[in-house]
């Protein structure tokens, strides 16, 4: 069978130490999670819905006056024709401005900077812990590392245009809704209020997960590719933990096996997250409770 890096790592230090009995797989300190860079992500993202809705604010005099015409016009019932095309092209032009806010440059350098920083600060926690775990420096060559980013960076630019694209269509709504509805214009100023209110909660929602995802999926393929096996399922032990997972606090899995929610921090807003579990690898003994 052929040795796996962190089996190579360990034989090679029991070999050169001056008493291998005294070797033991201690229990890890807990992993910390890219926070600052979260807090970053959800910066920028909600930064980008706050800019584009900046630009719909500055056109919403116009909308107005739109709005008046065409209640003005046609008290009662209102069939939507000429003066739609107004508020047609006037809405066209606040969404292209809109777009600007999201063009592809600026996606980019986000993503690639939350991307970047996260795998860093992934790596950092990995080494730390197989370094506190049994004492060895971990190195890897992650040749699949830059194709994990893109891949991740590509799916994000998408929910990202996604975000923009949702708030744009219930902007439209609220005020198509509004002018079908006979509402007054300033309920329709209240409704596009809670779609903003919406956006970015969802920006928010979005960039959190995101980075727990790549925090999460980069420490399965560090730790699959050190030769890693198992891992120990741990929770952050408070309220938050959805039960499913706090029966799963310090249980052994294996990473060819995932449940049926995915491993530690793939489930939306999962915070816990995957102990290498070294014992069967390394036939030592290994207390994981
Ligand atoms: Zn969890």
């Amino acid at each position: 069978m052929v040795e796996s890096i962190i089996q190579k790592q360990f034989r090679q230090r029991v070999e050169s130490s001056f008493n291998p009995k005294l070797i033991k797989i201690r229990k890890s300190t807990p992993m910390r999670f890219p926070k600052a860079i979260e807090d970053y992500y959800v910066k920028q993202l909600k930064s980008m819905v706050d800019k584009s809705y900046r630009y719909f604010l500055s056109g919403l005099p116009d909308i107005r006056e739109i709005y008046y015409k065409i209640k003005g016009k046609r008290p009662g019932v209102i069939k939507l024709d000429d003066d739609s095309d107004e508020l047609n092209a006037e809405l066209l032009v606040l969404f292209l401005m809109m777009n600007n806010v999201y063009n592809k440059n600026d996606i980019d350098r986000i993503t690639e900077q939350a991307a970047k920083s996260t795998s860093v600060f992934n790596r950092n926690q990995i080494v730390k812990i197989i370094m506190t775990k049994i004492g060895i420096s971990l190195f890897l060559s992650e040749d699949w590392l830059s194709e994990e980013l893109s891949l991740w960076k590509k799916q994000n630019e998408s929910l990202i245009l996604n975000i923009s694209n949702k708030f744009k269509s219930d902007l439209s709504e609220s005020i198509y809704r509004g002018i079908r509805e006979w509402k007054s214009f300033d309920d329709i100023v209240k409704d596009i209020r809670v779609s903003y209110k919406k956006t970015q909660r969802r920006a928010e929602l979005i960039a959190r997960d995101q980075i727990g995802k790549l925090d999460s999926q980069l420490t399965m393929l560090r730790q699959v590719e050190a030769g890693v096996k198992s891992y120990v399922w741990n929770t952050k032990r408070d309220k938050r933990v959805r039960p499913d997972h706090r029966s799963r606090q310090g249980k052994v899995f294996k990473w060819s096996k995932p449940p049926f929610d995915g491993h530690p921090g793939q489930p939306v807003l999962c915070r816990c997250w995957a102990e290498p579990y070294l014992g069967d690898i390394l036939n030592m003994p290994e207390s994981h409770i």
